[in-house]
């Protein structure tokens, strides 16, 4: 065992214990391993180790790795800030986008996806405590962004992402995962069908399962701290 494998199997286990003590089935939460700033061999050891899901964040780093592990039958997620002149090669090479809070990104991303490739899987960043992070939609701009992007035909909107600030007090934790959990419940109502809800990481995803996560983004809890 490496460290690697270990680790994944250690956050396996975080997943499993935390969705059994709230009675939730554990096959319903992803494991996503955010292999940001890391190497193609560190993702290809995970990969063989059966890890499938990957999440970066920064553009032409990505597709590197992407074309370096093609052998891979890798689902890749990208979970950074958009730019609009790296949506084409998002659209190209990515499975998911988890970081969409702009109209204008998600129509150019639906204009540029491949038409031989299934529609790209969305999630819109909702910014649910205010804080430091500036990137995400408020409340009020969500149903309008979420209808709009539904529309676009060359995306499939599943859910929403949320990168809240970080904090020990699990109280705190639960109270705004529950707040993003509310969110989508109210996009469901407006007849969204939604069924992602990405949120916790390395530090809080114990708290993000109890609220509802269907997928965790993992970095350090995986790779170990960036260097
Ligand atoms: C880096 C990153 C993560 C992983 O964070 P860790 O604390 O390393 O687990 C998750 N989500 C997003 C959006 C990130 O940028």
């Amino acid at each position: 065992m490496t460290e690697i494998t270990q680790a994944i199997d250690n956050t396996k286990k975080r997943i499993v214990d935390s969705a059994r003590a709230c009675g939730r089935n554990p096959a319903d939460i992803t494991l996503i391993a955010i292999s940001k700033t890391r190497p193609a061999s560190d993702i290809r050891h995970a990969f063989e180790h059966g890890q499938r899901f990957f999440g970066e964040s920064y553009c032409q780093e990505a597709i590197d790795k992407i074309e370096a592990l093609k052998d891979c039958a890798i689902e890749w997620h990208f979970i950074g800030p958009m730019q609009s002149n790296k949506t084409r090669l998002i659209a190209h090479h990515f499975d998911w986008v988890h970081s969409i809070d702009r109209l204008k990104i998600a129509r150019r991303l639906s204009e540029q996806r491949p038409p031989q490739l299934t529609p790209l899987n969305i999630c819109l960043q909702v910014n649910i405590s205010g804080e430091d992070s500036k990137s995400g939609l408020t409340l009020d701009e969500l149903l309008p962004t979420a209808l709009s992007v539904n529309a676009l035909p060359r995306l499939k909107l599943r859910g929403l992402m949320a990168i809240p600030a970080i904090t020990k007090d699990t109280r705190q934790q639960l109270q705004t995962f529950a707040a993003v959990a509310a969110a989508q419940q109210q996009l469901i109502t407006h007849g969204l069908e939604l069924d992602t809800l990405s949120m916790g990481m390395s530090d809080d995803l114990e708290a993000a399962i109890t609220a509802g996560a269907t997928m965790v983004r993992v970095g350090t809890g995986i790779f170990g701290a960036r260097g």
